[in-house]
């Protein structure tokens, strides 16, 4: 008999655990109680998951203690959105368990790639701005780099998107119904969020006045800890997100006054702070409950880092500054800002200028958008209601920040009243993007173009101000989840041809390039993507009944749905293929199958009608028998960062298509250029990188660029354009005609009359025609399969500079000043001599 060893607190942590097979087996009967030898799916899942994070939590300690006693520069990057999706195989492909979790399951007779599917997705964001944060951390943890991301644990995260009668319908996405295995509780680290109230103004005994925000509703903020694992290097970093809920003071007085169930029944209005996420994309919110959750963030995180400071540092502040730095991802956290203010002087006792100096140099703001309506703005009378003390700190800040501008300009008082941070009128609203600005160090754009609209257009006064502030940091996307773990039969190839490095180092996916024109090569990318092709063809089969031809050019664009995304233009070329289907006139055509995918916000009407749209053209070009096959287009349901792991590898065409100067940067186009498609796109975002990167032969562009769109603006006459080009008035003339709606009139009028006003913002009629020939020059490509296949791989091995490690050393270089920290060297460093 084996003898047990006697277990001591000194025992290594690491030898608690048995090999994966026996504790998959534990965790089932132990953990989940689960007597008998058939569970579902779903207990196989937890089961595992549990064992898994087992692993991890084993790394994850240890990064912790390395953090604790490191004195280098702390990030804490705040965002209300981290769109993680599973984490299941991350986990399992970044502690290279794959071989053990196959075997761990065989023994039941499962798979991993079923396991897998009962995980829901995490979607606790909305789209490109969720999802980047979510890549920052798998970047930040790949570079071993001491940053904590801070969110909110949204009860219910982005809505379930059905479609019912060619219509979106809602419904809730209770992601947290059956647990989340992936995250720890750390009731010991809540904090207590105030709001209401008002100011009360003394003088303390040291004679000096202060100020202190009293008569406040209380509430609390419970951190949830989930574990961010590196790529196999021993770190693991931390997503803290907040949950909230009631104090039990809060109804002290209801409970003695006999009120028992009122009071109880106010622990739901606490609660509501994180019950759900606001599913707007690009576009401001203005409800109340919106400010409540970013405050909420905002002030819980940000007494997590001071608590943590004063317990290093007692209180002493001087290099607080120097060792921490807040990355706010868009505006939505800008009320860190006065937060710190305050924290630092109410609740520490630092003057103005101690807790300016700190708050102005540790603070840094990501622009994401140029939309003016997705500026975000908040109605003073609102502010003062709910954060009484922080709109007085807003105001000072605004006080000071105005007599500099008169020192700057003495005597413009039509600049003054352009940057002010209160914007006057009727009702008075501050402006949170110039807050942000004047309260940070650093403000970067997302892609060139966009940080060069941010220079010379909506932040110009601050730009001819504070030039030094302004930088670009071009998004990026993780290769380990984009390519290594959506798409494995690519992995395998790149594995075979150039060896393992590009899964932390993307830049040495260049080495593909001398195997552009090699045939041999050229086959084996073409069967990974015709595998891919008919797992995605299986896919769509399965989730809308159309069949996709898997020999036809697949044609995508999965994004949220928004007028500027222009998925109308997509929209009209289909129909405009299907006309010159029944017309005869297929010369040059090759069969395409066109996926759109894509959420609409429950409030925004037009893409809603959009939606529909596509629906109804989709089910008549699909049924009608002129069309053998030549063109299909369907829209793929509930579109998430699970349903892109199995879009963007079987992807061929890749649709970017905004109209210019409105996409910031697009992060959709990079998963697919990495995954080998060509894009189709406008000179927009970080399109015009991605063309710079892979060469202008291997990009189809068209359209205006973002100065053409503002010229064309001036004289726009999309009526004049349509009756002079034959195919554009066709495209109409069905569309207005109601042959996508004979059995609903006029539903689509709202559509076509956006089309041909004059001042259609988006420009779709100036680019149809120029898109119509890019499209054909791409059906002309395809057709020409050696030189596709060229291309495709040549996008590939350019897609280096996409990786978000790229972009996220350069936020650790440029912005933050944040080094590695301590590498427990990996074991294959070690063996190699460099440990
Ligand atoms: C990458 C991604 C996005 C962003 O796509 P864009 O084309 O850049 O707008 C949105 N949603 C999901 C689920 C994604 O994975």
């Amino acid at each position: 008999m084996k003898a047990t060893p006697k277990a001591t607190p000194s025992m290594p942590i690491a030898d608690i655990l048995a090999p994966l097979p026996e504790e998959l087996r534990r965790h089932l009967y132990f953990t989940l109680g689960h007597f008998t030898d058939k569970a579902d799916d779903a207990y196989y899942y937890r089961a595992l998951a549990t064992a898994v994070r087992d692993r991890v939590t084993k790394h994850w300690g240890a990064t912790r203690k390395r953090f604790a006693e490191s004195n280098e520069r702390r990030v804490h990057y705040f965002s209300l959105e981290f769109l993680l999706g599973r984490s299941l195989n991350n986990a399992i492909q970044n502690l290279g368990l794959d071989e053990d979790a196959r075997l761990a399951l065989h023994q039941y007779g499962l798979k991993l790639e079923e396991i897998e599917e009962s995980e829901p997705d995490a979607g606790l964001g909305n789209g490109g701005l969720g999802r980047l944060a979510a890549c920052f951390l798998d970047s930040c943890a790949n570079l071993q780099l001491p940053v904590v991301g801070y969110g909110i644990r949204y009860e219910f995260g982005m809505f379930h998107q059905y479609i019912e009668d060619g219509r979106q319908v809602e419904a809730p996405d209770h992601w947290l119904r059956e647990g989340n295995p992936w995250e720890i509780e750390r009731p010991e680290n809540t904090r207590t969020i105030k709001f209401y109230g008002h100011t009360h103004r003394g003088i303390n005994d040291q004679g000096k006045p202060f100020s202190k925000w009293v008569g406040t509703h209380d509430l609390l903020a419970v951190p949830y800890d989930m574990p961010i694992p590196g790529y196999k290097n021993e770190t693991v970093n931390t997503l803290r997100l907040w949950k909230a809920e009631a104090t039990d003071v809060f109804n002290l007085e209801e409970f003695n006054s006999g009120n028992y169930p009122d009071a109880v029944v106010q622990k739901n209005n606490a609660e509501q702070i994180s019950m759900v996420l606001y599913p707007n994309d690009a576009s401001e919110n203005g409800k109340e409950l919106r400010l409540k959750q970013q405050y909420f963030l905002v002030s819980a995180s940000l007494q997590d880092v001071l608590a943590k400071w004063v317990d290093q540092h007692g209180d002493d502040f001087t290099d607080f500054g120097k060792l921490n730095c807040f990355q706010l991802n868009d505006t939505h956290p800008a009320s860190a800002v006065p937060e710190l203010m305050r924290l630092l002087m109410d609740e520490h006792g630092l003057d103005w200028d101690q807790a300016w100096k700190i708050t102005s140099g540790c603070m840094a703001y990501t622009n994401h958008t140029l939309l003016p309506e997705a500026l975000e703005r908040w109605s003073v009378s609102l502010f003062s209601r709910l954060l009484p003390r922080l709109l007085e700190i807003i105001f000072e800040i605004n006080e000071r920040f105005l007599a500099e501008v008169t020192k700057l300009y003495p005597g413009d008082m039509e600049l003054r009243r352009r940057v002010s941070l209160v914007e006057e009128g009727d009702q008075p609203h501050i402006r949170m993007a110039y807050l942000s600005i004047v309260g940070s160090f650093s403000v970067n754009g997302v892609a060139a173009l966009h940080t060069e609209l941010l220079k010379s257009g909506l932040f110009s006064d601050f730009y001819a101000m504070w030039p030094e502030k302004f930088n670009n940091k071009t998004n990026g996307v993780t290769q380990r989840r984009w390519l290594s773990h959506c798409n494995p039969d690519l992995r395998n190839l790149l594995y075979e041809t150039i060896g393992t490095g590009w899964e932390s180092d993307l830049g040495q996916i260049e080495k593909l390039v001398p195997y552009a024109d090699d045939p041999a090569f050229q086959k084996k990318w073409s069967d990974v993507k015709q595998r891919n092709k008919q797992r995605l063809a299986q896919y769509v089969k399965a989730n809308t009944g159309v069949e996709f031809n898997t020999s036809a050019l697949f044609d995508v664009q999965v994004k949220r749905i928004h007028e500027y995304k222009r998925q109308l233009l997509n929209v009209l070329h289909v129909v405009h293929l299907y006309d010159r289907i029944r017309r005869g006139d297929t010369e040059g055509m090759v069969p395409r199958c066109v996926l759109i995918g894509g959420k609409a916000a429950p409030g925004y009407h037009v893409a809603k009608l959009i939606v529909k749209l596509i629906n109804n053209v989709g089910s008549v070009v699909n049924s009608d028998p002129m069309n053998k096959d030549m063109l299909k287009l369907v829209f793929f349901p509930n579109y998430r960062v699970s349903s892109m792991e199995i879009i963007c590898p079987g992807t061929e065409l890749s649709e970017q298509i905004s109209t210019a100067g409105k996409e910031a940067s697009g992060t959709g186009n990079m998963k697919f250029m990495m995954n080998g498609a060509l894009t189709i796109g406008t000179l927009d975002g970080a399109n015009i990188e991605i063309r710079e990167k892979a060469g202008e032969e291997n990009f189809f562009l068209f359209g205006l660029d973002a100065d053409g769109v503002v010229a064309t603006k001036k004289d726009y006459d999309p009526n004049a354009i349509i009756s002079k080009d034959e195919d554009i008035r066709r495209v109409m003339e069905l569309i207005e005609g109601g042959h996508f709606n004979a059995t609903e009139p006029g539903i689509f009028d709202l559509l076509t009359s956006g089309l041909r006003n004059p001042h259609d913002q988006w420009l779709t009629i100036a680019d149809f025609r120029s898109y119509i020939d890019a499209q054909a020059e791409a059906a002309k490509t395809y057709s020409d399969q050696k030189l596709w296949n060229r291309m495709s791989i040549l996008n590939s091995a350019t897609s280096g500079w996409f990786s978000s490690d790229r972009t996220i050393g350069q936020y650790a270089d440029e912005i933050w000043k944040a080094k590695p920290l301590g590498a427990a060297k990996s074991g294959a460093a070690q063996k190699n001599g460099k440990g």
